[in-house]
């Protein structure tokens, strides 16, 4: 029999962007002689970022992850050293930061390929793959923006295999370490309704669930009531934890809910400035006319949809949108 535990593993693994298939060695992050022996094994794959951006190649079947081999990346370490991903029972990969120059080489070995963001390019990608360019791109975007002490200004240096920094400043030598901003996301319901808002900000007709960042002092729950009642004003009374995803856009770790609130009597705030309640069938009715458009099939904000509609009797949500009438 599982336990609530292992159930919560388990959906979240359905999540995009979730790379648990990989070992990521821990162990092995400080041996400084595993790791360069390990660089330069011609089956060892390097993940390139350009600018936060992923290798990628779009083809009628889908996206597909481009790798390197060591041999194919001259300088790897110009602008930071290369970090050790893990090991996928095949071979380890390590995410490099790859210079203008080194754009422009690789882009003329894969001349089918092309730098783009992951969050779009995803949406048809092999989940391990997506899960490997995410926790890629997320220590990236880490690496860029820390460059310096926070302490001190001193410039940092990447230790750990790219997993730790040490601030250069001897008197100082500050650690920090990856940097992930929690966030909740909510579907609301009430009854046979679940209820969608929307940002004035976002294109015509979307709609989504509601979410926010969790504040210092906050519980994840606390963060769910405050939020809930800060955007659409409404009291809760029963929350659930579900599933969490991995959101490396930039730094975030979506942590999903499902809240029952007490009436529908919901109001509208700086940041939702529409909200609507949708059952089964009105949500059907209003995806096919292309009425509402909703957050992209890769987001914990569909899946935490998609789940309530198919439970609800609605059937495949994704296939729903499939058939929109845009
Ligand atoms: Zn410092």
């Amino acid at each position: 029999m599982q336990t609530s535990g292992t159930d919560h593993l388990a959906r979240s693994r359905r999540n995009r962007f979730t790379a648990v298939r990989l070992n990521r060695e821990v162990e092995l992050r400080d041996d400084a002689t595993w790791v360069t022996e390990t660089l330069t094994k011609p089956n060892t794959r390097l993940v390139p970022l350009w600018r936060s951006r992923s290798l990628l190649e779009r083809s009628a079947d889908g996206t597909t992850a481009i790798y390197l081999s060591p041999k194919d990346l001259t300088e790897p370490d110009r602008i930071q050293p290369p970090t050790l991903l893990g090991n996928d029972g095949k071979r380890e990969y390590f995410a490099v930061s790859v210079t203008d120059s080194q754009k422009d080489d690789i882009l003329a070995v894969f001349p089918d390929a092309c730098f783009a963001d992951l969050r779009r390019a995803s949406i048809d990608m092999a989940a391990k793959h997506a899960g490997i360019l995410a926790y890629a791109k997320a220590l990236h975007y880490w690496q860029h923006r820390h460059a310096f002490c926070g302490v001190c200004g001193h410039p940092n240096r990447l230790r750990s295999a790219g997993h730790r920094m040490v601030c250069s400043n001897e008197e100082c030598s500050r650690e920090s370490f990856p940097r992930i901003d929690p966030a909740i996301i909510v579907l609301v319901t009430h009854k046979d309704a679940c209820l969608l808002g929307r940002n004035a900000k976002w294109p015509p007709k979307q709609f989504s669930t509601l979410a926010g960042f969790v504040e210092p002092g906050e519980s994840l729950e606390d963060a769910v009531v405050r939020e809930v009642h800060e955007e659409v004003q409404l009291d809760l009374e029963d929350i659930r934890y579900v599933s969490s995803q991995p959101w490396p856009f930039p730094a975030s770790a979506m942590c999903g809910f499902y809240a029952e609130a007490v009436n529908r009597d919901s109001g509208i705030s700086e940041e939702v400035d529409e909200t609507r309640w949708f059952t089964v069938d009105s949500l059907t009715t209003a995806v096919l006319d292309d009425k509402v458009r909703l957050s992209p099939t890769v987001s914990i904000a569909f899946r935490l949809l998609a789940d309530w509609f198919r439970k609800s009797g609605g059937g495949d949500l994704e296939d729903l949108v499939r058939r929109q009438r845009r």
